[in-house]
């Protein structure tokens, strides 16, 4: 009897599990059909440096324009593709529309940095440095010093020594990075010295809370003090209130992305965003 029902566990597992692959499976079709009809968009938002009120760049964020669901978030799609091929399909489209879009903005006139997220497959692809040649040569009126690849700390740690010398190559094309999500993944002082990132990203989930939670203020004055050491930028996300950019100017970090400043936004509103912005630069009501 216990054997009987020992057997029909394993199967009604089998059952899930087919049930679960067999979705995962569509779910990749479907992503993949997204991409060839275009159902894709990136979104861009501001990123601020607090003394000057002025705009140092953008980060391009993807979503999806569902026919019937609407917009959706990366969280609500990405996981899907994580491990699969698409995840590198869906890496190129990004850096390509973002190099696109910087195109269109340079022959408006404007030069505005463009910071891409990029995943830790897609990094770590064999073809990463030579396709990123390949596109910056399509654009060749683009500074590649305009371009920043947000890698997150996590990603950077697993394969160290590859992941750093994929830096380095895109670094001798004018490439900068920055390290994402930072104080979320476990980095040694001696790992952080070994990657040659320009800027850490301090996470948002520290800069939420940092107003009431001390030890999240201290996480970020400890992670502000560590940018000094190794000379490296420092920028906050997350900040979504005037007290909070207050507060992160008092202590040292200069550079800030958030819904205080601007939400993501539809690449045919940035421009008028850029115009109003350095009219009457606020921090969402008050001035900063
Ligand atoms: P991330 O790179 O850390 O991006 C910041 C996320 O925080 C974005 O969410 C942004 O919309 C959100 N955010 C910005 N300011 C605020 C704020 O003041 N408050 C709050 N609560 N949230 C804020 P989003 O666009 O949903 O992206 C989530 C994550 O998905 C990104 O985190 C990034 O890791 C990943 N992602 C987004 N676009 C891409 C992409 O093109 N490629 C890859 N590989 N990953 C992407
Ligand atoms: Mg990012
Ligand atoms: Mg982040
Ligand atoms: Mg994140």
């Amino acid at each position: 009897m216990a054997k009987q029902q020992g057997k029909n566990r394993s199967y009604v597992f089998d059952i899930e599990q087919d049930v679960a692959i067999k979705h995962h499976n569509e779910a990749l079709k479907r992503i993949a059909q997204a991409l060839k009809n275009n159902e894709f968009a990136l979104y861009y938002q501001p990123k601020t440096d607090l003394r000057s009120n002025r705009v140092v760049g953008v980060e391009a964020l993807i979503r999806w324009n569902h026919p019937d669901r609407g917009v959706l978030a990366p969280a609500m799609f990405l996981p899907a593709v994580e491990h699969d091929i698409l995840d590198i399909e869906i890496g190129k489209w990004v850096i390509k529309t973002a190099l696109q879009q910087s195109q269109n903005w340079l022959s408006s006139g404007t030069d505005i940095p463009i910071s891409v997220n990029i995943s830790p497959l897609h990094l770590q692809h064999a073809e990463f440095v030579s396709e990123l040649k390949r596109m910056l040569d399509q654009y060749p009126n683009i500074n590649a010093g305009s371009l920043e690849f947000e890698i997150l700390e996590s990603s950077a740690l697993k394969d160290i020594e590859l992941v750093s010398k994929v830096m380095k190559e895109c670094n001798q094309l004018g490439v900068r990075f920055s390290i994402d999500d930072f104080g979320t993944g476990y980095s040694s002082l001696t790992y952080l010295k070994r990657l040659p990132a320009e800027t850490l990203k301090i996470d948002q989930s520290f800069v939420r809370d940092m107003l009431i939670d001390t030890d999240d203020k201290a996480i970020i004055q400890g992670i502000i003090e560590l940018a000094k050491v190794f000379n490296l930028k420092v920028i906050a996300e997350g900040v979504e209130t005037p007290q909070h950019g207050e507060l992160l100017l008092s202590l040292g970090c200069y550079f800030v992305q958030g819904y205080g400043i601007a939400k993501p936004m539809h690449e045919n509103d940035v421009l008028t965003w850029l115009v109003k912005w350095e009219k009457t630069p606020c921090l969402v009501d008050g001035r900063v």
